[in-house]
């Protein structure tokens, strides 16, 4: 079952329909809680932080740092999510096509402190905007494929600048409670088995879990 859902892929055609059929869940209309709370913690006392949103969607957290007085360059593959980002915050936008990245358009506001660039994040790099003194990752390590992590961390820790703030929200769920969609999933039975083995090793405990798994009927 864990397998499978670590097999779960989302392809990016997937994810541009979600945008067009408006089933975006995910998008909060408010500044997030998370961010507000931790915003010293990641600003570090600094003025005019450089901002990197990985996966970015029309996150109002964009213009809420940005009128702070930092600058936000995020990446989406959505050109509806940053027209719609634009739009809803009432503000005029340039684009313009990027000789460096093929496929790639470049969204900015007047004042060019919000620099959104519609592509695959996988395409991008610190050639294309160079590194960052912050990152608020919030769905976007979430939402990449598994498969794709490591990949992600190695893009990730290369747009650190040296002074880089990296600021991660991350959900942690009892996979037993979400049972996919092929089948069902029981917990039979959970019993500590820790042993001087593991003591040893420098546990403190060890869990081992038996689960009966069946398939759902399919109508
Ligand atoms: N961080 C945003 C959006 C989270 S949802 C928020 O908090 O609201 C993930 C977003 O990433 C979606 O808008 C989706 O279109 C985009 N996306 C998914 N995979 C991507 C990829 N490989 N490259 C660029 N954008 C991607």
């Amino acid at each position: 079952m864990l397998e499978q859902q670590a097999d779960r892929i989302m392809q990016l055609s997937e994810w541009e329909e979600r945008w067009q059929e408006n089933k975006i869940g995910f998008h909060q209309p408010e500044i997030h809680r998370m961010l507000q709370i931790n915003y010293n913690a990641v600003v570090n006392r600094r003025s005019s932080v450089r901002f990197f949103f990985p996966l970015c969607g029309k996150a109002v957290d964009m213009k809420w740092l940005a009128d702070l007085g930092h600058s936000v360059v995020g990446v989406e593959i959505s050109e509806m999510a940053i027209r719609q980002f634009f739009q809803e915050n009432n503000m005029t936008y340039s684009e313009e096509s990027l000789p460096s990245l093929p496929g790639a358009t470049l969204f900015q506001n007047s004042e060019k402190n919000i620099s959104l660039y519609q592509c695959d994040l996988f395409s991008f790099s610190s050639s294309v905007a160079g590194q960052f003194g912050a990152i608020w990752d919030r769905g976007s390590l979430v939402a990449i494929n598994p498969k794709d992590r490591e990949r992600y961390a190695a893009l990730i820790l290369s747009l650190m600048g040296g002074d880089c703030r990296y600021l991660l929200d991350t959900l942690l769920y009892n996979p037993d409670l979400y049972k996919g969609s092929s089948c069902n999933v029981e917990l039979l039975q959970s019993v500590d088995a820790l042993t001087d083995r593991q003591r040893a090793w420098g546990l403190d405990s060890l869990t081992e879990n038996v689960h009966l798994i069946t398939p759902k009927a399919t109508n």
